[in-house]
């Protein structure tokens, strides 16, 4: 295979992985980032799930009711503000249509074939790179209020098992042995246990693979917007990206800029990508707070009822939720982190009162869930975007599909199914 230039833009988890990949492939790669550091954007501080087991789409039998009840209540983890744009109301359309039981399912699978090859690439990564991002694999639970009835749980676990899932259902007394601390709260739950799931940090993740990387040769160039695109032949090719200043040839090019690939390469290609913002809570766990009755989550949880996510990174608690349809507005709304502590205290009792970290990211969301990823109609320019709720988890296989492209290779993976066009998509 021939080295290509290559030109990535967006050095989040999903651009940086991508570089990473093509460079091991032996491409000259470049990564244009606006940002003065990496991972500054939606890759800063997610949930930190690596959770293919539940991984789904957003659009499911039941989000309409769900949506609907959530605009009478202000507490909700779903929120919907109408920009009254036609992208916002043609993708709430799409979303709404996805929504049957037969293509949620579709849906899934595909985004779980996905994530699984994520997951094993991620680990293949880290071995290869000696990366530290305080990767805990001791699966992920969801726990419940009250115990659905028995063939429910069933069909939960048969569905899971069949698609290979180390899956165990688990009573109260089984769920305090795995979470001692929710026994401060005293409050009953069930349970769902995946063993094959894990979390770990991110940003961590992204920093130091991004370093590996530039000690490797590829070139980062941080505080670098792309502007503008150079196409020719009538627009079928790209040619060049203009920066502040400069201007970059490639023989290809790779968006990976999240929420904002849309914009980017508007009016070029349209993107079925809208922002769906959720926030995040850090709070440090010290040693004397282990002494003062506050033992850490011992793995990722998410509660049921609240949709809250928590994970246990290094000393530290990461608290994550909420899915607010708002356009392109990334200012933090304390009383939504407010509302994300309560939830957790509420099962496992008052954090430290020292200083938390509130963030608010923008999850860039199809309205089928699937990422995009591969060439376009445009000759050199190739996407990796629209990774919403889960691009943590689908990151490192979503960089090995777009090298595979690429180089015009099989892989594990069948490229129809992330392509731009949702025609050449399977319902399968
Ligand atoms: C609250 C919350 C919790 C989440 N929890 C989880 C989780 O537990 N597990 C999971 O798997 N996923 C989770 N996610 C989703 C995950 O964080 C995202 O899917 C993922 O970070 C998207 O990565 P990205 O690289 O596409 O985007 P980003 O991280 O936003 O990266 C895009 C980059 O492009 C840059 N950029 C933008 N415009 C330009 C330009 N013009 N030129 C150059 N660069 C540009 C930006 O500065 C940015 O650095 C969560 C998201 C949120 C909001």
């Amino acid at each position: 295979m021939r080295a290509q230039n290559v030109i990535v833009v967006g050095a989040g988890v999903i651009g940086v992985t991508t570089a990473h990949a093509l460079r091991a492939e032996g491409h000259h790669v470049t990564l244009l980032e606006a940002a003065p550091t990496a991972a500054s954007g939606t890759s800063h501080a997610n949930g930190g799930f690596l959770s293919a087991a539940f991984c789904a789409p957003w659009a499911m039998p039941g989000l309409p009711r769900q949506a609907l009840a959530a605009l009478f209540d202000r507490t909700a983890p779903f929120r919907w503000r109408p920009d009254g744009s036609l992208a916002q109301l043609r993708w709430l359309r799409e979303l709404l249509a996805n929504c049957r039981a037969d293509r949620f399912a579709a849906h899934r699978q595909r985004m779980v074939r996905l994530a699984l090859c994520s997951l094993a690439e991620l680990r293949a990564v880290a071995a290869e790179t000696g990366v530290a991002f305080d990767l805990r694999e001791a699966g992920v639970l969801l726990l419940l209020r009250e115990a659905p009835p028995d063939q429910v749980i069933q069909q939960r676990l048969a569905s899971l098992r069949a698609l290979g899932f180390d899956a165990q259902w688990c009573d109260p007394a089984q769920v305090l042995a795995l979470e001692p601390a929710l026994a401060r709260q005293g409050r009953p739950a069930w349970g769902l246990l995946v063993r094959d799931d894990a979390c770990g940090d991110c940003e961590s993740f992204v920093q130091g693979l991004l370093a590996w990387n530039q000690a490797r040769g590829l070139r980062f160039v941080p505080g670098s917007p792309v502007e503008a695109l150079e196409l020719d032949h009538g627009g079928q090719r790209l040619r060049a990206v203009r920066t502040p200043g400069q201007r970059w040839e490639a023989d290809a090019f790779v968006f990976a800029a999240g929420v904002d690939t849309v914009r980017m390469l508007h009016p070029h290609l349209r993107l079925p990508v809208v922002p769906v913002k959720g926030y995040s809570v850090s709070a440090d766990l010290a040693e004397q707070d282990h002494g003062l009755g506050h033992p850490a989550p011992q793995r990722a949880v998410i509660d049921d009822a609240t949709k809250l996510a928590i994970a246990p990174l290094g000393n530290s608690v990461r608290l994550a939720g909420m899915a607010e349809v708002v356009g392109h507005d990334r200012r933090v709304d304390r009383s939504r982190c407010h509302q994300l502590v309560a939830q957790y205290e509420a099962l496992y009792g008052p954090l430290p009162r020292r200083e938390h970290r509130l963030w608010a990211g923008l999850r860039p969301m199809t309205a089928d869930g699937t990422p995009i990823i591969g060439a376009t109609r445009i000759e050199g320019l190739y996407l990796n975007t629209g990774h919403g709720t889960y691009g943590w988890t689908l990151a490192c296989g979503s960089a090995r599909l777009l090298a595979d492209t690429l180089a015009g290779r099989p892989g594990a993976l069948a490229p129809a199914d992330y392509a731009l066009d949702p025609a050449l998509r399977s319902r399968q």
